[in-house]
């Protein structure tokens, strides 16, 4: 099932999301319609708080990245934990499913060292580098209440300010089901 994906203005986004308890039947469900609403929107990944949910899971697909240099990832993480960072700060492009049509340069590290659990809740401690770690990244930050627009320099923050009102107040077309505030 598709669900709609929150938009930027929401206060769910700005939430810290929780650890699940157990993996059960509705865990399962809802990975699945989260996989479903990633495709439909053409995403790369998801975060549980984009579809209402103020839980730590997320899921990566940058298989469709189809990147020479690197191997992609399709994985789920539930309850996952920033170990660590490494490496030099790179800026890449970014967007989001929950702020259609802006895209803007955020810097990252390059790695992340990530500790979280599988969906039969068996646990793992993986280095992410590349691209693998930068969607990491930035999933992640929803789980933290963070959008990738709150890591934009001032000047560019500015400059898309009108354009997040009017995601805000949902003055904007997208080919996929969102919820806007209020
Ligand atoms: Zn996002």
């Amino acid at each position: 099932m598709i669900l709609p994906i929150i938009a930027y203005g929401h206060t769910l986004l700005k939430k810290v999301a929780t650890d699940f308890e157990q993996s059960d039947e509705s865990l399962s469900q809802l990975i699945e319609n989260m996989w479903e609403t990633m495709y439909n929107a053409k995403g790369v990944g998801l975060a549980a708080p984009q579809v209402g949910i103020s839980k730590r899971l997320f899921l990566v697909d940058t298989v469709q990245l189809e990147k020479e240099d690197e191997e992609g990832i399709n994985q789920v993480f539930i309850n996952p934990k920033i170990v660590q960072e490494d490496g030099e700060l790179w800026a890449y492009e970014e967007g989001c499913l929950s702020i259609p049509r802006i895209t803007g340069d955020v810097e990252r590290q390059e790695s992340v060292t990530l500790r979280y659990v599988d969906q039969d809740f068996r646990s793992h401690e993986k280095v992410f580098t590349g691209m693998n770690a930068r969607v990491i990244q930035h999933e992640y930050d929803h789980l933290e209440g963070i959008l990738f627009t709150d890591r934009l320099k001032p000047l560019k923050r500015r400059l898309i300010r009108r354009k997040l009102e009017n995601i805000k107040s949902g003055k904007i077309e997208v080919d996929y089901k969102m919820k806007f505030k209020g």
